[in-house]
């Protein structure tokens, strides 16, 4: 499932490229998880703005000529991957929408068909609002902080690593990203969350901030195009710590890594490295 380090890395991948072009036609494939929205006739001449990511969710301004805003809402799903590309050759199967544009196509392919491309008439506004409105601080937001994670973590009483996971507090701790980050900050993947003291959240912030910097770096220094980005998970994994390596002997103090079940996720650690 692409995580918000691949979804940064695919927006950067055709941000630039795209930021300026003028759209010519549009092709719809097969149903999406939701519809477009907007006749797809109506996103024809529009001009495209700068592409921004909240989460992992991209957000491409179209901006019509009589000044009307606008813009297109895409998630990835499970399976989806966006590419631009100045000839895309024809769609395939998986193939479900391309914006075609002036310098080149946006094309979202996506097998199992979870990703979505949804128009909104601002990113405050319909389906952008309703499905941007619970997401969690962006990890790189300044606001994002020990004291905010502490103030968060207080009012719940699941384990620490499963509200890192909901993403309603902080953005792009998924599974794997959440257990390097309790790994690096010697924490308890099942420490209650409103246990968990001042300094230990200053740690654990810090810990999910760079865990999700390194990754960054990782896509940004190993990725060639878009494609790359389905495998960057699996290269941030050969680097990872603990996740995915049960029985291991731990980098640290060579006690073997565990796994454990949490909200039907694996989750790994160190039991002597990481505390309650
Ligand atoms: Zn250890």
């Amino acid at each position: 499932m692409p995580e918000l380090p691949e979804v940064e890395v695919t927006r950067q991948s055709f941000c630039e490229r795209i930021h300026g072009a003028r759209v010519t036609a549009v092709r719809v494939g097969k149903p999406l998880r939701w519809p477009l929205g907007i006749a797809p006739d109506r996103l024809v001449s529009r001009t495209v703005g700068e592409a921004a990511r909240r989460g992992k969710y991209l957000w491409l301004p179209l901006q019509a000529p009589g000044d009307a805003q606008g813009g297109l809402l895409m998630h990835l799903g499970m399976s989806g991957s966006l590419a631009f590309s100045e000839a895309p050759g024809e769609a395939g199967t998986h193939d479900h929408f391309d914006l075609v544009t002036t310098r080149g196509t946006l094309r979202l392919t996506d097998p199992r068909r979870f990703g979505a491309v949804v128009w909104s008439d601002s990113r405050s506004e319909g389906m952008a609002a309703k499905l941007l409105s619970g997401l969690g601080l962006e990890p790189f937001d300044p606001a994002f902080t020990g004291a905010h994670l502490h103030a968060a973590l207080k009012r719940r009483r699941v384990a620490v690593k499963l509200a890192l996971l909901s993403g309603d507090i902080v953005v792009g701790a998924g599974n794997i990203y959440a257990c390097e980050a309790l790994f690096s900050a010697g924490i308890d993947p099942r420490t209650r969350s409103d246990r968990l003291s001042r300094p230990r959240c200053d740690r654990l912030a810090a810990a999910v901030r760079d865990t999700l910097a390194r990754a960054l770096a990782l896509g940004g220094s190993t990725l060639r195009d878009f494609r790359d980005a389905h495998g960057m998970e699996g290269r941030f994994q050969a680097q990872a710590q603990v996740y995915g390596r049960q029985g291991e002997p731990c980098a640290v103090c060579a006690a073997p890594i565990r796994r454990v079940v949490q909200g039907q996720r694996s989750t790994f650690f160190c039991s002597h490295c990481q505390r309650r």
